[in-house]
């Protein structure tokens, strides 16, 4: 229901409304900050004591900055679990967290547009920002920098990377723990190397004919290509922008063609257009793929967890 209220609001005037909210919700924050003196944030590089306050954009990202970070960092997830990033709105609690992190993290690639238009006003001069897509090969993009696809995290050697830029940046702004950080890099690396052999001895129990993956919005580029599956495409062409008629048809006819046999969605996003492809195609719906958000499910509040998750769903979709 929320999120149908955001995603309503988001068509008309997202842009504007990120403008305004950002100046008006300013003065909040000002008399926040005059009201609370800030606590770790007035120096570079806080006691030990202190936990790094860390703002990530989202719940994905935000959970591998707290495996990496542990009990130095305080992680908050601008995004909210179970809310789109690609169209989100920020609200007052978040410019308040982002004026308070001395390291803020975010993906890049055009995933949080929102955040570019306030970022420059609401972070501390002395805070790091850091970007996890930045020198990876983003898919759509015109040039360095520039948006494309930015679901790079669901390739699993590309989070990987991620954890290495946030261990790297953890080290650099609390270099007193940069030893914890490194143990904790390597052993989460570690992790992820076990979870893309497993994601690959997963899929390959999916037949050839079958590795066919149509979804409801384009997260899933990076994944499938890392792991070997055809991605026909996505119902809506781009972020928040309803397909048309014309482009549902001409989809539904890639999905017979390729014998596609399930279309798969997210919870973030209402099922129904979803629904009425597959029913047109004949095939079956797949609503609870996670990929820019985690889950509320103790199980889907890690990466690997999630991932897991993911990948189960998937193969049943496509064996079954
Ligand atoms: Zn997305």
């Amino acid at each position: 229901m929320i999120l149908d209220k955001q995603r309503a609001g988001r068509t008309t005037f997202a842009g504007a409304r990120a403008g305004v909210a950002a100046s008006a919700l300013l003065t909040a924050l000002f008399l926040t900050g005059c009201a609370q003196k800030p606590t770790a944030g007035a120096s570079a590089h806080p006691p030990a004591a202190a936990r790094v306050p860390v703002a990530a954009t989202i719940s994905t990202i935000a959970a591998l900055v707290q495996t990496v970070g542990g009990d130095k960092v305080d992680v908050t997830s601008i995004v909210p679990i179970g809310a789109s990033p690609e169209t989100y709105d920020p609200a007052p609690r978040d410019l308040v967290a982002l004026a308070q992190a001395q390291l803020i993290i975010k993906n890049g690639a055009g995933l949080e547009l929102w955040l570019d238009k306030i970022l420059r006003n609401v972070a501390k001069p002395s805070a790091t920002v850091l970007v996890l897509s930045d020198g990876l090969p983003v898919e759509g993009a015109s040039g360095p920098g520039q948006p494309g696809n930015p679901h790079l995290w669901l390739d699993v050697t590309y989070a990987q990377v991620y954890v290495h830029k946030i261990a790297a940046a953890l080290r650099d702004v609390d270099p007193p723990n940069a030893d914890y950080y490194s143990g904790n890099e390597r052993a989460e690396i570690a992790r992820l190397q076990k979870l893309d052999t497993w994601i690959r001895s997963r899929i390959a129990t999916i037949p050839h004919a079958r590795r066919t993956m149509l979804t409801f919005h384009d997260a899933w580029l990076y994944f499938d290509k890392r792991y070997g599956l055809r991605d026909v495409g996505a119902i809506e062409p781009s972020p928040g922008q309803a397909p048309s008629a014309a482009y549902l048809a001409a989809l539904i006819d890639q999905a017979k063609a390729n014998h596609v046999s399930a279309v798969f969605a997210e919870p973030q996003f209402s099922p129904k257009l979803a629904q009425q492809l597959a029913s047109s195609a004949g095939i079956k719906t797949v609503t609870d793929l996670y990929d820019d958000t985690l889950g509320t499910t103790p199980a889907l509040q890690t990466y690997e967890g999630m991932m897991q998750y993911d990948v189960d769903t998937i193969v049943k979709a496509l064996t079954s």
